[in-house]
């Protein structure tokens, strides 16, 4: 079967694999399901793994395989998984493996204090790019068959579950903590699904980015009821004037520098989530007086957050489900490119540089299933 993979740092390295089909036989204790995919999408980490900036090889392999933003069709199941799981079940695998921290012991790899990842699609472990794959069905989450269309949204959508499920988990020290406003700072994938997950839990939501408005990103916040406010013309500061002070801060542009401009505005017993991974080197000058003092007097808390547990994915789910009640065909709307096929990846790195693109996804194998039932 085919598989698009990269050589590890050789920058432009993408091409087609020829691997075998995996099998149940490949996961021990009967708990294999192999599962068709349908749909991979991929984001900033896939392009780091493209120019060769990110990702290793699993030991033995020459390559890697991509993709982790999966979503399939269970083709079939070992003996011993559970019913839950089920021959034409749709499913989203999670992205990280456990290693060997007391985290990764109780299945929150996710909270790993590891040196070293494992993560499908982006190091040491295949991703999805390819015709079938099979895991165990502990990382396994099912979704309902309405689902079908959105589904590859998931797991960016497990990112921003984290953080604000996090951040919601952190602040019931405060006892009555009931969250009022919030501000999603940066508008690509992950921030304009975080800004749903606080539209969904009764906040209201200003996101902010650079590009004037209007444009796609901000009619979608404006959709679901937000307010978006371009950096272009509006300081931080005067936005937070405006529809502040901010109990939840989520920052994921990419963009360091704009963590510490959004400490500086978080409001009191506020928890700002820092969602960016940025590798690069940037130095700026921050008044530390000033943000050390603000968390300090006003009980504030800053966290960082990375990938997902199997709880975050489960969420996402629910969230999806009301999403579709509450604002119909808004997640649709995020995905805006889709490429036909594992061989037409070329126009998938080309995709993958739009500045106007928001979810660039490969349709890997069609929907039968949804092609049978007539549409
Ligand atoms: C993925 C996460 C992963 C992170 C770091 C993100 O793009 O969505 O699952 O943990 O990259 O590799
Ligand atoms: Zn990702």
């Amino acid at each position: 079967m085919k598989a698009l993979a990269i050589f590890p740092h050789t920058p432009h390295s993408m091409h087609l694999e020829d691997v075998s089909k995996p099998g149940l036989d490949d996961i021990a204790g009967g708990r294999g399901v192999l599962v068709q995919v349908l749909r991979v999408g991929v984001d900033g980490t896939d392009r780091e793994i493209i120019e060769g900036k990110y990702g290793e090889a699993p030991p033995g392999s020459k390559f890697l395989i991509t993709g982790h933003e999966n979503f399939g069709r269970v083709m079939s199941v070992g003996p011993n998984v559970r019913s839950t799981i089920t021959p034409g079940m749709y499913v989203v695998a999670t992205v990280r493996r456990p290693g060997h921290s007391i985290y990764d012991l109780i299945g929150l790899q996710d909270m790993t204090t590891d040196d070293v990842y494992y993560e499908r699609g982006i190091n040491l472990l295949h991703g999805y790019l390819t015709e079938y794959y099979v895991d165990d069905a502990e990382y396994m989450v099912p979704l309902p068959a309405n689902l079908r269309e959105v589904g590859v949204l998931l797991e960016p959508m497990s990112v921003s579950q984290k953080g604000i499920n996090q951040a919601f988990e952190i602040q019931r020290r405060l006892k009555v903590w009931r969250p009022q406003r919030a501000a999603v700072i940066g508008a690509g994938t992950v921030c304009l699904l975080a800004a749903l997950t606080l539209r969904l839990r009764g906040l209201e939501v200003m996101a902010y980015s650079r590009r004037p408005a209007p444009y796609y990103n901000s009619d979608l916040i404006a959709e679901i009821g937000g307010h978006y406010v371009s950096s272009h013309d509006t300081s931080l500061a005067d936005a937070t004037a405006q529809y502040g002070p901010f109990d939840i801060m989520f920052e994921a542009t990419g963009n360091s520098p704009l963590a510490f401009a959004a400490a500086e505005v978080l409001g009191k017993n506020g928890v700002l989530i820092l969602a960016s991974i940025t590798g690069g080197d940037t130095t700026v000058e921050v008044n530390t007086d000033r943000i050390n003092q603000g968390f300090v007097l006003g009980n504030k808390v800053m966290v960082g957050t990375v990938n997902a547990s199997r709880a975050d994915f489960e969420s996402g789910v629910t969230d999806f489900v009301r999403a579709e009640a509450f604002y119909p065909g808004w997640l649709n709307k995020l995905l805006t490119t889709k490429v036909n096929g594992l061989e037409n990846f070329e126009e998938m790195l080309q995709h993958l540089e739009s500045k106007d693109a928001i979810k660039v996804f490969i349709q890997v194998a069609s929907d039968e299933a949804s092609a049978a039932a007539g549409d």
